[in-house]
């Protein structure tokens, strides 16, 4: 059979579809940094527009599999989310 042929392929999809599934997901706030700390210090009330990003067109905050935040990170966003909403920046839920 030809080293080339459609099996070889095959076999290169299959290493890639599993190199996707093993890597670990960096949520975007850490994303290429050693330390969360440099990345979570983004993370701020006053800024409306980057917060819109995770929440739903109502106000409800995305869960952590949606919005792709690691546990800090998210814990971080849903403080900001709730404070600026204190600061009537952003609506309130209902
Ligand atoms: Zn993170």
């Amino acid at each position: 059979m030809a080293p080339n042929g459609p099996t070889r392929q095959k076999a290169k999809d299959k290493k890639k579809r599993l190199k996707k599934l093993t890597e670990k997901a960096q949520c975007r706030w850490c994303k290429g940094l050693k330390t969360c700390e440099e990345g979570l210090a983004r993370i701020d009330w006053k800024n409306v527009d980057q917060l819109q990003r995770f929440v739903t067109p109502q106000g409800k905050l995305f869960s952590r599999k949606r919005s792709g935040n690691c546990s800090r990170s998210q814990s971080l966003v849903k403080a900001a989310v709730k404070y600026a909403r204190q600061m009537s920046l952003m609506p309130y839920v209902g």
